[in-house]
């Protein structure tokens, strides 16, 4: 029966936007890369929350910040799928409008956020989720420049990749490791929430997924509800095994806990509890994870992975730590 379990609630009223670079077991020769790239990102805040004005903005160029980053696994720097491709997924909900705006199994995009972010621009009746070469298509025709797949692969990945591939039973050629689960594995998925001065909230997610994941995968990231939601009441990012993420709707179990009168913290901590709970691993634990919450009032961090990378800037102060 797992029992790690660890959260905080994070202080501050007005303006604040809250990060997470992925929830897993963090090998300590990553440690300082991961902090760098949550540093950089943290520390632009109070920029980004004044040049950017709403919530959904904010929240959006965090994201963008953090996939540029080559620590995490989102943009350039994504675990690579079976064919050794990064295959990118991302979603953004404006909490004022209900808006939200997705992509799944992008090849050719570096930022898919930002057309995440085009499609919720797209309002009420239309399209707010397109995949693969539809949202390249989509992105292209918002004027965004498509870059080859081997312009989003790091080398770190690459030779990730190829120990995977030395590992890997021929016989099994489905397999996809999960987040923490293989000495090979990892996540590194980002995410972000952001409370605007005028009080509205967002939240944004991206991913690479899984590593070795087959083409075509996908997870949590780019679901509303699961990987990440927004609404009047909370704004929620998730990471962690996205396939059990789904299943209990994380995001979404979040925001019902704090509509029911949970504190932030409490609320993430009960989600991911209920999760490890109902969702057996494969290695016979419970599922692992980890979220970031935030309120009109109120906002915390929680996660059931060794590790968590994770920053926050309110009142002028940045933090970030893992
Ligand atoms: N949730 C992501 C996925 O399953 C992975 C992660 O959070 O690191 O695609």
């Amino acid at each position: 029966m797992p029992t790690r379990l660890r959260s905080d609630r994070i202080e501050g009223t007005g303006g604040l936007l809250v990060v997470h670079g992925g929830a897993w077991d963090i090998p300590d020769s990553a440690l300082e890369e991961h902090r760098a790239g949550l540093r950089s990102v943290v520390e632009s805040t109070p920029s980004i929350l004044q040049e950017v004005g709403q919530a959904v903005d904010g929240a959006t160029e965090a994201v963008a910040a953090l996939e540029a980053h080559e620590a995490f696994n989102a943009g350039y720097g994504a675990m690579l799928n079976q064919d050794g491709e990064a295959e990118l997924d991302a979603g953004v909900m404006d909490g004022d409008s209900l808006e939200f705006g997705a992509v799944a199994a992008t090849r050719h995009v570096a930022r898919p956020v930002r057309v995440a972010r085009r499609l919720l621009d797209e309002g009420e009746g239309r399209v707010r989720m397109l995949v693969g070469e539809g949202a390249e298509r989509f992105a292209e025709a918002e004027g965004m420049a498509l870059v080859p797949n081997e312009a989003l692969v790091c080398p770190r990945e690459q030779a990730r990749h190829e120990r995977v591939r030395a590992q890997v039973e021929p016989d099994h050629p489905s397999t996809s490791f999960l987040p923490g689960a293989s000495p090979l594995g990892g996540a590194d998925t980002v995410g972000s929430v952001v409370r605007d001065p005028a009080g509205r909230l967002a939240a944004a997610t991206s991913t690479g997924g899984t590593p070795f994941k087959p083409p075509g995968r996908v997870g949590d990231s780019p679901l509303p509800g699961a990987g990440f939601y927004a609404d009047e009441h909370v704004a929620v990012s998730a990471t962690g095994w996205g396939e059990a993420i789904a299943m209990v709707g994380l995001a979404r179990d979040v925001r019902e806990r704090v509509v029911g009168g949970a504190p932030a913290e409490g609320a993430a901590r009960r989600a991911l509890r209920r999760m490890q709970d109902r969702v057996e691993s494969p290695d016979g634990e419970g599922a692992t994870g980890g979220c970031i919450v935030v309120t009109p009032e109120d906002a915390a961090y929680a996660f059931t992975t060794p590790r968590m990378a994770r920053g926050w800037c309110t009142g002028g102060e940045a933090h970030w730590t893992v």
